[in-house]
């Protein structure tokens, strides 16, 4: 029996009527005799939601702990999935990141999925389970929960294929594909039919919040086709293989990015403030793009938006204050 891997993004499965949605569909996949392997996102904003709190708690709250509670968004989302499939009459398991054999490296916040072990997820396929697994986390050496940076639960969804040689991977969202553009910003933006991962890649990276960056790499190293589509219509979607189907133009984005800049004379022998902001870069995974040096200002340009809360670390180490 052949395996498939079905994503849902957190508006997928925001409420229970979507939750009714997305059910359906993996339903479909079930009794068409797959077996069938969910992944899924937290539910709507929850993510955004806990980060908030969080922070009001503390300005720095421990990336440790920020893991332990970000995980249980997707948590919260698996098992009420298990729980309506249940009640539909059919049998499913949800399991976490570490009981699936998700093993990461140690960073908190942005691990990155070393192996996986799949015995379990295996087992229940064999018991005819619609497996249900939570994205966006795995567990690391120490035996701690870590999470693979927002957006992940699609670079684990393309990693489970990987691993469990799906035929599929379909990414569900509330968007039906890849666009020439944002179709919120842009209303003449026409979907593709194919997109190849090279140059998806390039399109993530730049800022089109489509899928996660790293899950088209896993996909392509692979071999994983990977298909978007809507939970919510049927339309065609974007296939993302390794097929150039042509060299033509495929979309047009744009990435806000921040540039900081420490102005002062004598800025050009200033090493050591240098050294200090690349430092707190690295501590803070920020992305640097491209550095400017002059006589009176060092320039950075990140690959993101700064943060206030970072700033002032800047401020601090530069003027002392
Ligand atoms: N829930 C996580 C986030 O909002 C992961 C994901 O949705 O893929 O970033
Ligand atoms: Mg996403």
């Amino acid at each position: 029996m052949d395996t498939i891997v079905v994503k849902f993004g957190g508006s997928s499965v925001a409420d229970n009527e979507k939750l009714n949605k997305v059910a359906r569909r993996i339903i479909k996949f079930y009794d068409e005799n797959y077996n069938v392997v969910v992944v899924v996102s937290a539910q709507g904003k929850t993510t955004d939601k806990l980060i908030k709190e969080a922070e009001e708690l503390s300005l720095k709250p421990d990336q440790r702990e920020m893991d332990v509670l970000l995980s249980v968004g997707e948590q919260i989302s698996a098992s009420k999935l298990s729980i309506l499939l249940q009640c539909l009459g059919y049998k499913s398991i949800s399991l976490t990141g570490w009981q699936a054999g998700i093993h990461t490296s140690e960073e908190n916040q942005s691990a990155k999925i070393e192996y996986i072990v799949p015995d379990r997820i295996t087992k229940e396929l064999e018991n005819r389970n619609i497996v249900i697994i939570t994205g966006f986390q795995g567990i690391n050496s120490k035996g701690d929960i870590t999470t693979l940076g927002r957006g992940g639960s699609d670079t684990t969804a393309v990693a489970l294929s990987a691993k469990l040689k799906a035929k599929q991977c379909y990414i569900y969202s509330d968007v039906d594909g890849i666009y020439t553009a944002d179709p919120n910003k842009i209303p003449q933006a026409k979907k593709l039919k194919n997109i190849s991962y090279e140059e998806m890649q390039s399109l993530s990276s730049e800022g089109a919040k489509v899928l996660h960056d790293r899950c088209v790499e896993i996909g392509e190293k692979y071999d994983v086709p990977i298909i978007t589509g809507s939970t919510f219509n049927n339309n065609p979607g974007t296939v993302i293989s390794h097929k150039m189907e042509d060299t033509g133009i495929k979309s047009i984005v744009k990435k806000d990015v921040s540039r900081i800049s420490v102005v002062g004379y004598g800025m050009s022998s200033k090493d050591e403030i240098l050294g200090k902001i690349i430092e707190i870069a690295n501590q803070n995974n920020l992305e640097i793009f491209n550095i400017d040096i002059s006589r009176t200002k060092i320039s950075i340009v990140f690959k993101e938006i700064v943060k206030d809360e970072i700033l002032d670390e800047f401020h601090k180490i530069c003027t002392g204050s």
